[in-house]
Formats: C-alpha cells, structure tokens, sequence
C-alpha cells in the first residue's frame, strides 16, 4: 500500500494533507524520514511514525448505528441520505458500507462495517442468525398470530417463511411486539404482519444475534463496537 494512502485511511487527513506532511519531514519509515508519497509499505510489517508517534494501522472498522427512519441504509443514494453520509470524514476512508439493510422508515441496529466476510456471514440466510424487531402494529395481535408464525407464514410471493418466535407486549387495537426472525426477506417483518391481516407502523431493530443495540445511542448516533460486541460477531 502506499504510504499516503496507509496516512490517509488511518486518518492523518486528505491525500493532499498527507503529502505536505510528507514533505515537512514529520514521517519516517522503519526509522528513516520519509518524505515520497509513493513509497510503499507494508503495514504489518513496517513502522511508521508521524513526529514520533507509531501509526496504528488498522483494516477493519466496525460500526453500529442507531439508525433514524429517514436515512437509506445504502453507501450512497442521488435523493436520499444513506447511513454512510453521516459518517465523519475519519471514517468514511474506510469505504464502509451497511450490513443489510433496514428500510428507510426502520429504526435500531444497524451495523456498518468493510469486512466482506463478517457481512456476508451475517447476512446469509444458512447461518440462521436471529434479528429481533420492536414493533407497533394496527390491530389486534393474538396467540393464533404467535403460533402461525412459529409455523411460518405465506407471504404476498407465496414465500413461506421460516419460524419465527413472536412476543406480544401489548395487544389492543394497537399491540406492541418483539419477533424474532432468521431470515431478511425485502420488508420481511412488514410483509409477515400482512399476511397476517395487519400492519406495522412503527419498527426497530433490537439486536442481531447476540449484539444488542447500545440505548444510550441517541437516533443518528453511532459508535465502534468494543471488545465483548466484537467477541459475539466473531
Ligand atoms: N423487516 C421489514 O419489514 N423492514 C425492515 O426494515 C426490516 C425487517
């Protein structure tokens, strides 16, 4: 990799920063001062220091997102902010991208991260992680919805869905629920309520597998996973 580029994804500002702090003499290579852009390096192998300092070189990132119900969970969109646009700048050089998706409207976890592997492990439908929702819905949710999804319910494309385990919280004219599903067919939760003659108008992700949404994060808000959420993921 080349060394402005390590500079610049480890957050020691643009290219165009990195270069003149190149050029000033402030960074060196396994000991040498090194002022060429181009130079490549080794980041697991070679250290490298700005004014003394060792650069931590860092691959992955791992995010979780209090997502809000008026972003896209997309890297970028022509109409609509994604959930990368609100990223700070330091953050955005590691080209995340989201894990799923919500829907736009959807609120609670999302994770958002560059590791390919962890994404993908996440997202595909053998693995048979569970996502837990919060939702409210329009009508009265009973014990015959509980065990038609715990059975698995035909949606609107004649896909039968996998068992899902529903909780009610609250059953009136509105209820309140939590079901969780292991699978993340388009609108899934939305379209299972459907084929169940009712609608959600409120939804949240709770958690993903073990990882459960930090609710000290205001909507919009987001942070690294620590150690023991980064342990449930791997
Ligand atoms: N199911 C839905 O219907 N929407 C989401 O955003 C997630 C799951």
């Amino acid at each position: 990799m080349r060394i402005d580029k390590l500079l610049a994804n480890m957050g020691y500002g643009t290219r165009k920063e990195v270069k003149n702090l190149l050029k000033s003499g402030s960074v060196r290579l396994n000991g040498e001062p090194e002022k060429s852009p181009k130079t490549h390096v080794d980041p697991e192998a070679d250290l490298v220091t700005v004014h003394g300092e060792t650069v931590e070189y860092r691959k992955y990132i791992y995010l979780m997102l209090n997502k809000p119900g008026d972003l896209l969970s997309a890297t970028e969109d022509a109409h609509d902010m994604t959930v990368i646009d609100i990223l700070q700048p330091e953050d955005k050089v590691f080209n995340p991208f989201p894990v799923g998706r919500l829907d736009k409207d959807t609120e609670g976890l999302l994770l958002i991260t560059n590791d390919g592997q962890l994404s993908h492990r996440l997202t595909s439908p053998k693995k048979d992680i569970g996502k837990t929702y919060f939702a409210d819905i329009e009508g009265k949710v009973t014990k015959d919805d509980i065990a038609k999804f715990s059975n698995g319910v035909t949606l609107d494309d004649g896909y039968v869905t996998k068992p899902a385990d529903l909780e009610i919280l609250n059953a009136g004219e509105q209820s309140e629920i939590v079901l969780t599903i292991t699978e993340g067919k388009f609108h899934q939760v939305k379209r299972m309520f459907e084929a169940v003659g009712k609608e959600v108008t409120y939804l949240k992700r709770l958690s993903i597998g073990e990882l459960e949404l930090d609710d000290s994060l205001e909507l919009g808000e987001y942070r690294e996973l620590d150690d023991e959420e980064m342990a449930y993921l791997f």
